[in-house]
């Protein structure tokens, strides 16, 4: 699941998309996708302005003052191409898909019907003579027709690099924006993800997972009073459980906790109460530096993480203990232990941590 650095590296990905706009918009039939149909028309034509990251979400600023709050859930990823030639669409599109089950030949007609593939022009006007049926009727909801333009190269992949060729016959595409000189893809296999239009941007700031979130472990300045006293309302919880907990330090996931944790030399069994303000100014050193070091190295590439641009992080092969049970502590040589605790995996040196 990615963290702070990984979602921040993810933000990076996507800034080069602010300043386009917003050509087209293909939605997963998905409730949570296909419920935002009209914020979706609404969003077509603006410009994305600007992308914020807050703990582990994102959020998507457009010029017309609406917003989204996007969270990658377990296993969400942006991908992010150029496109040589931008399709001219004569009129913005929002189309409501199955991506699960259209067959990779009606995704590429479809594809092609908005110019990626080739350079027919689209029409939203029924043809009067008999259209070429390609990307008809979609989901029975709205139809869309080809004008016989230059039928040149139509399903060609001249116009795109061959991996997003890949992305879009993935039954795991959500999201699919056609922007003016792009196409960014939000790709999400297990469907924990969440990308939200709202009507103001600045609503989703009133919202309790972004206002509530705690000091974020990508500040520098992360402010540690605050960090002790969001950690002290909890005196008889585990201090590793209340790393996860975004109300009290935002950003943080597993590997960072465990790795924080080692750094910190604290045992991730113990309780809140029993830290003394030393360790919590410690652990909050130890966050700040390991969330500093992951950024630098692109992050973690356990399972599913790349950037948008498909790139790996180098983060997982400098991991002190965190997927590293049965081996030696850098430290002392000790074993490290791996134990479960409330589902979650927990590694950790039973020497140098106490
Ligand atoms: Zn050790």
């Amino acid at each position: 699941m990615p963290e702070g650095p990984e979602v921040e590296i993810v933000k990076r990905g996507l800034m080069k998309i602010t300043g386009e706009t917003i050509q087209a918009i293909l939605y997963s039939n998905r409730r949570k996708y296909s419920g935002q149909a009209t914020l979706f028309t609404e969003i077509l034509g603006s410009s994305l302005q600007e992308i914020t990251r807050r703990g582990k979400w994102l959020l998507f600023a457009f010029n017309n003052s609406m917003g989204a709050l996007n969270h990658l859930g377990m296993s969400g990823r942006w991908f992010v191409y150029e496109i040589a030639s931008s399709p001219q669409l004569e009129n913005a599109l929002a189309l409501e898909l199955d991506f699960r089950s259209m067959p990779s030949s009606e995704k590429i007609k479809l594809f092609g019907k908005f110019g990626l593939f080739g350079t027919l022009p689209i029409s939203l006007n029924p043809p009067s003579k008999t259209p070429s049926l390609m990307g008809t009727p979609v989901e029975g909801r709205q139809f869309f027709y080809f004008e016989e333009g230059s039928s040149d190269n139509v399903f060609g992949r001249r116009n795109l690099p061959p991996r997003v060729f890949e992305h879009l016959l993935s039954p795991h595409v959500q999201l699919i924006f056609i922007l003016s000189h792009s196409i960014a893809i939000f790709e999400d296999v297990r469907t924990f993800g969440y990308f939200q239009i709202y009507q103001r941007f600045s609503d989703m700031f009133s919202l309790p997972s972004i206002q509530d979130l705690g000091p974020d472990i990508l500040d520098e300045n992360l402010d540690v009073a605050e960090f002790r006293k969001r950690l002290k309302k909890y005196p008889r919880s585990t201090i590793c459980t209340k790393l996860l907990d975004a109300k009290v330090v935002a950003g943080c996931g597993n590997i960072y906790r465990n790795e924080a944790l080692f750094l910190a030399g604290i045992n991730p069994l113990r309780k809140i109460a029993s830290l003394s303000n030393e360790d919590i100014s410690q652990l909050a050193d130890s966050l700040i530096r390991v969330a500093k070091q992951a950024l630098e190295r692109g992050g973690s590439s356990i399972r599913s993480f790349t950037s948008a641009d498909g790139s790996k992080g180098q983060m997982q092969e400098r991991f002190l203990v965190y997927g590293r049970e049965g081996l030696p502590c850098p430290n002392c040589s000790s074993l490290i232990r791996r134990d479960k605790f409330q589902q979650r995996s927990i590694f950790w040196c039973p020497k140098c941590q106490k």
